[in-house]
């Protein structure tokens, strides 16, 4: 505002003269902007100021209707917004400065008033009130702020102690603004590190004495006047005045203890099994490298117990999986009570369990639990109405003697569970330098095989089947064989687990079926007498959904005559999933394609089964086959096998044939087919081509010489 904008002033003035000689002031001034109005007492000024508003009230303070303290409190209360400067004569300057006090803005004394000073007061007593109405404005403004924000908010002054509090502020630290007004800040704010439970110094001081904002470190409480404890977080920034020097500081907190027991929370479901609420890998790894460190320190041992459930498959796919789940849980609560508190059960995945034994000290402990949890796990697990059985295979392995850091001792107990299962599952091995060995080149088989396919490593080779009636050849076996690049022939025997264990038996077999498919109808178009051709088929091909669509594709993409083709199985396969296996057996049934068991008596032995599926033949494991000859003929396992296999109308192959013993003894008990090598190795397709045209010699040591191969 200037000068100028001085526009209307109300004069209260009952003396004429006093009001004649003022307002000849402002005229004297020639200022045709400034009306002045002048009333004579107070209820004429209050009608005036209830219409009009005017730049400043100048007030007489002995009016008839109102005087002294009375006439500035009614004129203020009449135009709370106007400035008010009051009149007094002269000696009557106490009263004046009584009148500012009670809300004047000045006092002028009469007579003693000339143009240019009054003028000047006047513009600075509307600044001034200008300029309060403004900060009180602010005030507000700041004040509403303050408490409506989430945050909490506490002010100190330069001696550290407390000048305001917010809302949230009071709430959060159970503090009233009122009570905690002026205490030191140390008195009503105290903040410990939630896990050492240290007390922090003030943020305050600090952030005075280094002149800049500090945060709290994370991880704090706040512990409330009732002693309650609050995770918080905070900021203080110091405040300066205009000189720049130290007026407090504001400290801005907040309650975050549902975001802070959100977060624990997602960092539990991240290192824990949602399923068993067991520590998962991530959390394992970390247990693990807490267990070196201190077994490093105390020149002590760790170990590590993988276990894999033996079968849990069958189950999960059998009964369902939330049985299968619940399988689980009773497993992890049962491992859980053989170890000691110290110790970590996870669960790493699907049925793998992985526990931890820190701070060993003899190596006695780790196969007391080994046997202690074989035990337990076998124990019939009541679920569902079901009595549910099953075993677990342990492979364990030893820090420091089997490797330095979580990952390799994981690895080594793995290789060494592997070795369990191979050993006959249900049992325990340590991890010793061989098995990695063994694991190393079981690694370097997959990556071979992983690019065996399109780089066309894999043929096809056929072993004849004979028939022991007539000497002809009944049919052929399909057998994959594998030439590596780098390592030259790989036998079965070492691929074919490995590409079961890894997924890619599925696509290698199908390869092979289609091939031997192909090279069957090739044979049967070129004429020979090919009457059979067999591929075996490895429980995870057959598991495989589009198991039947693939094959009859195959077929009639090859145009090979169902009737021809035999597939073999093992006992395992169609054990493990009776249901669907019976009505893929009905299905290929219904195509005309025949079923062996292969190598029959090495699985279940169960021969009741049997009569349950719809299969044509059985091939007798060459294990049985060998004991004709070293048992002298004694083999009462093969009869038996015979005669059963005669009662249910199965034809009967022995596998692995070698000698004339085995031979005549086959014959004498009515066996239908043999291979082996005492007829012949597998034969690529063209030296089979030409068997089929020849026949088999008659005498096995002629044709060897001449058909030595695989
Ligand atoms: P299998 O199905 O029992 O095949 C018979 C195995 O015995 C073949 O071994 C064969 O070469 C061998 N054999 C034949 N006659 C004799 C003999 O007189 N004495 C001896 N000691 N062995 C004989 P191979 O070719 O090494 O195959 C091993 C196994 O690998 C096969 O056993 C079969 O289970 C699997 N396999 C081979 N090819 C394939 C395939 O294409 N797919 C699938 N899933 N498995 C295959
Ligand atoms: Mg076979
Ligand atoms: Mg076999």
């Amino acid at each position: 505002m200037t000068k100028n904008s001085i526009k209307t002033i109300l004069l209260i003035e009952d003396d004429p003269e006093d009001a004649r000689s003022l307002n000849g002031l402002f005229n004297e001034e020639g200022k045709p902007g400034v009306k002045v109005t002048v009333v004579d007492c107070m209820s004429d000024a209050e009608k005036h100021l209830a219409e009009h508003v005017v730049d400043v009230i100048l007030l007489d303070l002995g009016l008839p209707d109102a005087q002294g303290l009375d006439a500035v409190r009614r004129a203020h209360a009449a135009a709370p917004r106007t400035p008010v400067v009051v009149l007094t004569d002269s000696g009557d300057e106490l009263l004046g400065e009584q009148a500012v006090q009670g809300g004047a803005e000045d006092f002028l004394i009469k007579g003693q008033i000339e143009t240019h000073r009054l003028l000047r007061i006047l513009h600075y007593c509307i600044e001034r009130k200008l300029l309060e109405e403004t900060l009180f404005l602010e005030k507000e403004r700041a004040q509403v702020t303050l408490d409506s924000i989430g945050d909490a908010v506490i002010c100190t002054d330069a001696a550290g102690n407390v000048s305001f509090l917010n809302a949230a502020a009071e709430k959060t630290i159970g503090w009233s603004q009122e009570a905690a007004m002026g205490r030191p800040i140390g008195e009503i704010f105290h903040i410990i590190d939630a896990t050492t439970r240290e007390i922090i110094p003030n943020r305050m001081e600090l952030a005075v004495a280094q002149d800049r904002t500090v945060h709290l470190p994370v991880n704090c409480s706040l512990i409330r006047r009732d002693g309650a404890e609050i995770s918080v977080e905070d900021s203080a920034s110091p405040i300066h005045d205009r000189e720049g020097q130290n007026a407090g500081a504001v400290i801005v907190f907040r309650d975050v203890s549902s975001s802070r027991a959100l977060a624990l929370e997602i960092t539990h479901a991240a290192q824990h099994d949602v399923l068993t609420g067991l520590p998962n890998r991530l959390l394992l790894v970390d247990r693990i490298d807490q267990a070196i460190a201190f077994a490093l320190r105390h020149k002590n041992k760790v170990a590590m117990l993988f276990l894999d459930l033996d079968g849990f498959k069958h189950i999960n796919d059998s009964l369902g999986h939330a049985t299968g789940d619940e399988l689980l849980k009773s497993i992890a609560h049962r491992l859980l009570e053989c170890v000691r508190r110290a110790d970590t059960v996870s669960r790493t995945g699907g049925d793998e369990f992985v526990v931890l034994l820190s701070d060993l000290e003899q190596l006695k402990e780790v196969t007391d639990l080994a046997t202690r949890m074989l035990v337990t796990v076998a124990n019939p697990h009541s679920i569902d109405n079901h009595d549910l059985h099953i075993t677990t295979s342990i492979g364990i392995s030893v820090y420091p003697d089997d490797g330095l850091d979580a990952a390799t001792l994981i690895k080594a107990a793995d290789t060494a569970m592997y070795q369990a299962k191979e050993g006959g599952r249900e049992c325990y091995r340590f991890f010793t330098p061989d098995m990695n060995v063994r694991a190393v080149e079981r690694q370097s088989i997959e990556e071979g095989l992983r690019r065996a396919l399109e780089r066309r490593e894999f043929t096809v080779h056929y072993q004849p089947k004979i028939d022991l009636q007539t000497g002809a050849i009944a049919g052929a076996e399909a057998l994959a064989r594998w030439t590596n690049f780098t390592r030259g022939p790989v036998s079965p025997a070492e691929f074919v687990p490995v590409a079961e264990d890894c997924g890619l038996i599925v696509p290698i077999g199908t390869w092979v079926l289609r091939e031997a498919c192909r090279q069957a109808r090739t044979w049967v178009e070129a004429g020979l007498p090919m009457l059979n051709i067999a591929v075996n088929i490895s429980a995870l091909e057959f598991r495989n959904d589009d198991f039947l669509k693939n094959l009859f594709m195959i077929l009639d993409e090859t145009g090979l005559n169902p009737q021809l083709l035999e597939l073999e199985l093992t006992e395992g396969v169609l054990m493990k999933h009776a249901e669907s296996a019976a009505s893929i057996l009905r299905a290929l049934r219904e195509r005309g394609v025949r079923v062996a068991i292969d190598d029959f008596g090495t699985g279940y032995s169960s021969l009741s089964y049997l009569r349950r599926f719809p299969v044509d033949e059985l091939k007798i494991d060459q294990s049985f086959v060998r004991r004709i000859s070293t048992h002298a003929g004694d083999a009462p396992i093969v009869t038996a096998i015979l005669a059963m296999a005669r009662s249910l109308k199965l034809r009967v192959v022995a596998e692995g044939v070698e000698t004339p013993e085995e031979v005549e003894f086959l014959k004498a008990h009515q066996c239908d087919e043999a291979q082996g090598y005492y007829f012949s190795r597998p034969v690529t397709a063209d030296e089979f081509a030409k068997l089929l045209r020849s026949g088999i010699p008659g005498r096995a040591d002629t044709e060897h010489s001449s058909l030595v191969i695989a």
